[in-house]
C-alpha cells in the first residue's frame, strides 16, 4: 500500500537505516499503522557499505545492500508503508504531529527519529568542486572507477580501514592519510589494513587542498610534525572522517546536544512526549548496525507503550 498525504499514522519512523527499519518492523508487527520516511535508499549508511561482517547470524558476512533490502522487505511484509521523501519539518498540534516532507505532509501520533548521520567533509578548497570527479565518500559506489589508479583515503577509523581495504580490489595503490600516528580503527581492521600490500600509510598528515582541472590530479598535503607542505599525485580521494547527525530539520522541535545529536532518556524518549530516537542520530549511541537495530526495537516498544497509555 502506498503512503497517502495527510493520513494519520500511529507511528511515523523518520530514517530507513538499521534503526528505522527495525523500529518499523516492530511497530507494524504490533499492528500499529506505520509509515517510514527515507530520503534515498533503504539501509542508510549500511547500504553504502561493501560487506557487513559483524552482524550476528551471518558468519560469512553479508553485503550492506542485501541486508538493507532484506530488512525493508521484512518490515513491508508486516504492513510498513515506505515513502522516499526526506522529512523537512515537524510541528505539533495538540497531541498530533505533522511531518512535512519535500512533497507531502503526514500526521502521526508518535514519531521515531532514526535519520542517522551523514559523512563529514574535510572542508578544504577543491573538495566540493571535485566531488564526483575524483572526490568520493562511498567506496562501494565509486571504487570501480579507480581500476589500477593511485588513490588516497583520508581517516584512521573503522570506515577508512574497511573501505580502504575494499578499494584495493580496484586501485593499484591506496594511501591512507591520517592526521595522527595511531589509528582509531579496531585492531582486527588495523591488522588487515597493515597486512595488505597495496595499502600505504601517510602519518601525521592532513589534506589542505584537492587539486585538478576536470578531475582530481593531486592533493596538497601538510605533514603536521614537520610543518611541511607538499604536492601528492593521486587520481582520487575517498574521505572517511566520521559523521554529522542529520538533525537540521529538528532544530527547535526537540532538544539536541551541542554536537546536534538528539538527547534522549534511557528509554529513548526525546524531550517532546511521543517522540523517540534510535540509532546514530542519538546522543551516546554505539555506532554499530546491531546496536542501531536494538535501539530501533527499544524505541518501537516505547512508542507502543506510549500509545497504550495515551
Ligand atoms: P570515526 O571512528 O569517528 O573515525 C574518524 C577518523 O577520521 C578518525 O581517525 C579521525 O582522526 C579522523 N578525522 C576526523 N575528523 C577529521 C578531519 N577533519 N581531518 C582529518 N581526519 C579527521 O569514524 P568512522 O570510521 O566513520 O566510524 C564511525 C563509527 O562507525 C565508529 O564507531 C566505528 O567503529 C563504526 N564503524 C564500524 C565498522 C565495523 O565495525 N566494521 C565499520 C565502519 C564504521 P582521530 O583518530 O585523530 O580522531
Amino acid at each position: 500500500m502506498n503512503a497517502s498525504a495527510n493520513s494519520l499514522y500511529d507511528v511515523v519512523v523518520i530514517g530507513g537505516g538499521g534503526a528505522g527499519l527495525t523500529a518499523a518492523l516492530y511497530t507494524s508487527r504490533a499492528k500499529l499503522t506505520t509509515l517510514l520516511l527515507e530520503k534515498l535508499v533503504p539501509g542508510g549508511q549500511i547500504a553504502l557499505t561493501d560487506i557487513v561482517e559483524n552482524y550476528p547470524g551471518f558468519p560469512e558476512g553479508i553485503t550492506g545492500g542485501e541486508i538493507a533490502q532484506r530488512m525493508e522487505d521484512q518490515a513491508k511484509r508486516y504492513g510498513t508503508q515506505v515513502a522516499y521523501e526526506p522529512a523537512e519539518r515537524i510541528t505539533q498540534n495538540a497531541d498530533l504531529f505533522e511531518i512535512k516532507t519535500s512533497g507531502s505532509a503526514y500526521r502521526a501520533r508518535t514519531i521515531i527519529l532514526a535519520a542517522g548521520a551523514s559523512f563529514r567533509t574535510i572542508g578544504v578548497r577543491g573538495e566540493k568542486e571535485l566531488t564526483g570527479r575524483g572526490v568520493s565518500y562511498c567506496a562501494t559506489c565509486d571504487g570501480a572507477f579507480f581500476k589500477e589508479k593511485k588513490i588516497a583515503v583520508v581517516g584512521g577509523g573503522d570506515s577508512a580501514m574497511q573501505e580502504g581495504i575494499f578499494l584495493t580490489r580496484f586501485a593499484s595503490e591506496v594511501n591512507v592519510i591520517h592526521r595522527r600516528d595511531k589509528l582509531r580503527a579496531s585492531p582486527i581492521l588495523q591488522d588487515r589494513a597493515r597486512q595488505n600490500p597495496k595499502i600505504k600509510f601517510i602519518w601525521n598528515t592532513v589534506v589542505e587542498e584537492v587539486r585538478g582541472e576536470k578531475k582530481v590530479q593531486e592533493l596538497l598535503l601538510r605533514n603536521l610534525k614537520e610543518g611541511r607542505d607538499y604536492a601528492f599525485a593521486a587520481d582520487g580521494v575517498f574521505v572517511f572522517i566520521g559523521h554529522e547527525p542529520n538533525t537540521a530539520f529538528l532544530k527547535g522541535f526537540v532538544e539536541l546536544d551541542e554536537k546536534g545529536y538528539v538527547r534522549t532518556d534511557t528509554g529513548l524518549a526525546a524531550s517532546v512526549p511521543g517522540v523517540f530516537a534510535a540509532g546514530e542520530i542519538r546522543t551516546g549511541a554505539v555506532k554499530q548496525l546491531v546496536a542501531a537495530c536494538g535501539e530501533g526495537c527499544q524505541a518501537a516498544l516505547a512508542a507502543q507503550a506510549y500509545l497504550e497509555h495515551a
